[in-house]
């Protein structure tokens, strides 16, 4: 079960098959979250965001694996280089009001390493976000991927169509209003769809709940115990669909286990 950090601090796991994509992510995210205009999506043209895409913002760091004597790359990442960040993000930020920290070739930190990412994730210094990029998440030790969320990257030909983006958007906001009888009579609507609409709503849906998790979107109203419970059941949804159970019974089940906003109830 994914947790809440109390301190505010994000941690989001990115999958991706390429680690070029899932840098390219990465820095997306880390432009969101440092992007001086402080939009919904970065701009791409403040000072932050350029710094950004030419990797040299002070407050974005980016940790790789190292290089031996003949320039190959290690192995692994080690329990060093993970301690460095760890107390480096007790620092302030620089030019920022956070710091994003980028551990790509997450899951390969040797056990030590990830026993010390493990603590920085546990008790995270205020402010400090990491994304931990992954090819394989599994590869990760479960109590590091409960303090995440983990994220697919997926490119630009599988990604959610506009109206799957609708679609999660209408369910989250049915959600946050807390009236489970409209969100059921909305699920039994969807049951027309194909599997493959589907699974681009659920992809759609975790896009989403991993913006609101990353505070790039406020104005979805619930907690970070409901969008982690969401997150969680949409990645159990998933790999139902991918098991061929039927839509009509994925949307039943969401229409009985999504985790109710308080809606107007305050
Ligand atoms: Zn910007």
């Amino acid at each position: 079960m994914a947790t809440e950090n109390k301190k505010g601090a994000q941690s989001v796991i990115l999958t991706a098959s390429g680690a070029e994509e899932a840098l390219r992510e990465a820095r997306m995210l880390a432009m969101t979250l440092l992007c001086e205009r402080g939009g919904e999506a970065p701009c791409r043209l403040c000072p932050a965001c350029r710094k950004i895409e030419a990797e040299i913002h002070p407050d974005l760091i980016i940790v790789r694996r190292e290089k031996n004597d003949k320039g190959q790359e290690r192995r692994e990442i080690t329990v060093d280089q993970i301690r460095a960040i760890s107390k480096d993000a007790w620092i302030m930020p620089n030019e920022a009001a956070r710091k994003v920290y980028v551990i790509l070739d997450a899951d390969k930190m040797n056990l030590s390493a990830q026993n010390a990412a493990l603590k920085l994730l546990e008790e995270p210094p205020n402010g400090a976000v990491f994304l931990l990029c992954a090819a394989n998440a599994a590869l990760l030790l479960p109590t590091v991927r409960s303090r995440c969320v983990v994220r697919r990257v997926v490119g630009a030909e599988n990604a959610p169509d506009a109206e799957s983006g609708e679609r999660a958007e209408v369910f989250l906001r049915l959600l946050a209003a807390g009236d489970r009888l409209k969100l059921l009579r909305w699920c039994v609507k969807q049951e027309g769809m194909d599997g493959r609409e589907a699974q681009s709503f659920f992809e759609a849906l975790r896009a989403l709940l991993a913006e609101l998790l990353c505070l790039r979107r406020t104005d979805i109203k619930l907690d970070r115990r409901q969008l982690f419970q969401m997150d969680a059941l949409s990645e159990r949804c998933t790999v139902y669909l991918r098991a061929n159970v039927s839509v009509k019974h994925i949307f039943g089940l969401l229409a009985a286990d999504a985790p109710l906003g308080s809606g107007n109830r305050g």
